[in-house]
């Protein structure tokens, strides 16, 4: 439903929980946060509102300035703990979230289950940090592992990934709607610009088909292919 990311300069999980308060008025059931916190992956998310998620974070340490956050909407699986957002792999590698639906989680999860891969959600996203980690032990890259895990879905996407040790961002989106904010040495990934509209108003809107990679010092687009493409900031001229 809702998606943000946060990398560069500032703290993250400030960023992340605005964010998910900003886009609340599409409706969710449930709410999470990754956040990198020097040690790898920490991933805090509850089912119910972001009330609950903050009380839930309070008591934890998720400092750190690369992260991603989501309010969920639930198409596949009931709004549980375990089904919200982020989703990692096995080994809390990679975190992803995601809005829309894979139409072939199904045999992605038979195919990932036949290699040994063990799930915990009921989710059709779930599929994707998995299949990422696959690619990753696999020996490709990062980027190439992201691109490889993408061209498996079938369905509607919008995806933020991120994986242990980088500050990076990776995303995607076909069918589902993504935006990439900058301000200077920051930047932001929403499914919706008010997500970040307090921090930037200067906002690329992404197109089905499109790939980033954002780090702390920039971002850079291509297609599924990994051929660049340009795409131009815009300025919002809306008050948040
Ligand atoms: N299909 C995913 C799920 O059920 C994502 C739903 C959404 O867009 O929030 O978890």
């Amino acid at each position: 439903c809702g998606i943000i990311g946060h990398v560069g300069d500032g703290d993250a999980l400030e960023t992340l929980l605005t964010g998910l308060e900003n886009l609340e008025y599409r409706g969710y059931d449930s709410a999470g946060v990754a956040v990198q916190n020097g040690s790898g992956i920490a991933v805090q998310k509850r089912s119910g509102k972001v009330d609950e998620l903050k009380d839930a974070v309070s008591d934890v340490s998720l400092e750190g300035d690369v992260g991603i956050g989501h309010t969920r909407w639930s198409t596949h699986g009931p709004p549980t703990d375990e089904n919200a957002h982020p989703h990692t792999d096995c080994t809390k590698d990679v975190a992803v979230v995601h809005n829309g639906i894979i139409e072939n989680y199904a045999e992605l999860k038979a195919w990932l289950r036949d290699r040994g891969h063990e799930f915990t959600s009921d989710t059709d996203t779930e599929v994707i940090p998995h299949l990422i980690q696959y690619y990753l032990d696999d020996g490709m890259t990062d980027e190439a592992a992201f691109r490889r895990a993408i061209d498996e879905l079938e369905g509607s996407y919008a995806v933020a990934a991120m994986l242990s040790g980088e500050h990076v961002l990776y995303a995607a989106r076909k069918g589902s709607p993504l935006v990439v904010g900058i301000e200077d040495e920051e930047f932001f990934l929403a499914s919706d610009v008010p997500a970040f509209l307090e921090y930037t108003d200067s906002v690329v809107y992404l197109e089905d088909g499109d790939v980033v990679v954002v780090d702390g010092d920039g971002v850079e687009f291509t297609d599924l292919d990994g051929d660049p493409i340009t795409r131009e900031p815009e300025t919002v001229d809306w008050d948040p």
